[in-house]
């Protein structure tokens, strides 16, 4: 048995990062940080819809912080269509994705995205509020987490022991099982940006439908509440290249 030993741990400098906490506080109109709300669309995309032809739920959309390496200073909006709500498992693992993953990925029970996830500078204003969640005003709390890695002896197996299980912006994954990672369609490597541990229900507004196959009857989950790990490219290829990877 391999026994990890904490005077081999390799300590890196302190990882910006920021708890994304909701502060209850009604959204007003040109709330850039919000659950639900008033989305900031990139330029010359409309309301996400999803294959189905549904709209599309805005769950949370928000302002990296300048901080954040590669992705400071962009607009991140999070969607998920309110009928179906699954996890995206690829059909088969292979970490470079083809040109356009964001509009058809090669998941299984799915001929589609339902989801969007995008990312942007654009400046746009935002569109109609909305309807499934009540806006509210979401914060960003700074703190920073430590890598630490812990290594195992002669064999040169490397346990990594990274990041904390937080709904966070920046950082280090928290991965549950095998880290993963992907290459964009563009072939750069993608880089985590925002981990959400598992079920986190996003509150909805009373007579909304309840989402099949939540946990709640009065919140919203992404990806059945697996938690999710944001890989987004950091070369900016297109508003929508991000991937959702998703563990439980
Ligand atoms: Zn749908
Ligand atoms: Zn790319």
């Amino acid at each position: 048995m391999t026994s990890f030993a904490p005077s081999a741990a390799v300590r890196r400098p302190d990882v910006p990062r920021y708890l994304v906490e909701d502060s209850h506080v009604p959204a007003s109109p040109g709330s850039r940080n919000t659950f639900g709300g008033r989305p900031i669309l990139p330029e010359g995309e409309d309301w996400p819809e999803c294959y189905c032809g549904a709209w599309m739920v805005l769950f949370f959309q928000l302002d990296v912080p300048p901080d954040i390496p590669r992705f400071g200073g962009d607009h991140l909006l999070v969607f998920q269509c309110p009928v179906h709500n699954d996890a995206a498992c690829l059909r088969e693992k292979s970490e470079q994705f083809p040109r356009r993953y964001w509009e058809k990925p090669r998941i299984w029970g799915h001929p589609g995205a339902f989801w969007r996830i995008m990312l942007h500078r654009d400046p746009t204003v935002p569109a109609e509020e909305e309807p499934h969640l009540p806006g509210s005003e979401l914060v960003l709390r700074p703190e920073c987490e430590t890598e630490t890695r812990w290594r195992a002896g002669p064999s040169g197996e490397t346990g990594v022991s990274v990041g904390r299980s937080e709904f966070k912006v920046g950082g280090l994954p928290h991965w549950q099982q095998d880290p993963e990672s992907h290459r964009c369609g563009c072939g750069a490597e993608m880089l985590f940006l925002c981990g959400l541990p598992e079920d986190v229900g996003f509150e909805s507004r009373p007579g909304q439908p309840e989402q099949p196959d939540s946990s709640y009857s009065d919140a919203y989950v992404l990806f059945l509440g697996n938690a999710l790990y944001l890989l987004a490219c950091p070369e900016h290829c297109h508003p929508a290249a991000v991937w959702p990877v998703l563990q439980r």
